[in-house]
């Protein structure tokens, strides 16, 4: 594959201006312009959403997302292009994010800011507030993210315990569980906090059976993808009591509907799939793109390939 022209997707305007990512690799020797919809000539793009005219043009789609379940795998291992993802990027934000909305929920913050909102000067009820030293979080997944959360949870003084396929002893964890322990894995945990990719085998993985397995002062936290919850059954398991609480940054539907209950539930903190947002994400994407560039010019296996 040669890349003479680096298209940068309007569509990944959803995470930054698509002019710093072009500014960002102007110095490359392909030629690098901003494209929407006339891919004539582009042999590689870097995009958020899929654009099935990208099949019959580009020869390497980049995303700028960890996640890859919006893309055609099958029909792009057909054609012969090439995938690559953005995942090694957002341990820092999203561990940061996910530590930040256990702190809410513990803290109070929420409930502090919603009362600053009413001009209330109130306590929260003697007995909500609690310390993250010494509770028990479950991260399902340890890659990127996961790992991202469990050294910042650990280094809060919280028990960690992980899931992930491989059972190999994993930097800031306790514990680490294969999926099919995974309701051993999250019985006694405080938090359970979610960061698979989205695959045929964690579609549902946490449902109506792992809500019931769950302790009832426990909070849910998802950051990976919304359908590997299962909504509704979470929406029962917190309007029953089954479980307390969680934040929440991404849905089986986005943007979450207006008429959904989870807006209004005092213990829900619901986020615009907005985790890993950082001014530095840009940078972050180019190193990558950049680094291959620079791999195909040597002939050399890509980084972070899926296809
Ligand atoms: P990685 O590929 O680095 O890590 C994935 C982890 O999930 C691995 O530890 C893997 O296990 C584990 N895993 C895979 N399948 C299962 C399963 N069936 N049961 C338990 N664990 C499993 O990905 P990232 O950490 O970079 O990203 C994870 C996902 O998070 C992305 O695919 C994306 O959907 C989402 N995401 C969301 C963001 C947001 O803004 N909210 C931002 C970035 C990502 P093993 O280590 O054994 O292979």
């Amino acid at each position: 594959m040669h890349v003479d022209h680096l298209g940068i997707h309007t569509s990944v305007e959803e995470v930054f201006p698509p002019e710093r990512l072009a500014e960002a690799l102007a110095d490359l020797d392909p030629n690098v312009s901003v494209v929407e919809g006339d891919y004539d000539g582009v042999d590689a793009v870097v995009t958020f959403d899929h654009d099935p005219d990208f099949l019959d043009h580009v020869d390497w789609i980049h995303t700028v997302q960890a996640g890859y379940d919006k893309f055609p795998l099958d029909e792009l291992r057909e054609r012969d292009i090439v995938l690559t993802n953005s995942t090694g990027i957002h341990g820092a934000s999203v561990g940061e994010f996910a530590v930040g909305q256990m702190l809410s929920l513990a803290r109070r913050l929420h409930e502090h800011r919603d009362k600053q909102h009413d001009h209330e000067w109130e306590w929260p009820d003697w007995d909500d507030p609690f310390t993250l030293f010494n509770e028990q979080v479950t991260v399902v997944g340890l890659g990127t993210l996961g790992q991202g959360v469990a050294r910042r949870a650990d280094g809060i003084g919280m028990r960690v315990v992980g899931v992930r396929r491989t059972p190999t002893r994993t930097p800031h964890t306790r514990e680490v569980y294969t999926p099919d322990r995974l309701r051993e894995a999250i019985e006694d945990a405080r938090f359970v906090v979610v960061t698979t990719p989205l695959t045929e085998a964690t579609r549902g993985l946490l449902g109506a059976d792992e809500f019931d397995a769950m302790r009832e002062d426990a909070y849910l936290v998802n950051v990976a993808r919304g359908p590997v919850v299962d909504q509704d059954a979470l929406v029962d398991a917190l309007e029953s009591g089954e479980i307390t609480g969680a934040a929440l940054d991404v849905f089986e539907e986005e943007p979450l509907p207006e008429d959904s209950p989870l807006w209004d539930m005092d213990d829900v903190l619901v986020s615009p799939h907005a985790a890993a947002a950082d001014r530095d994400y840009y940078r972050d994407v180019a190193d990558i793109v950049r680094q291959n560039v620079l791999h195909l010019d040597a002939d050399e296996e890509l980084v972070n390939r899926v296809v």
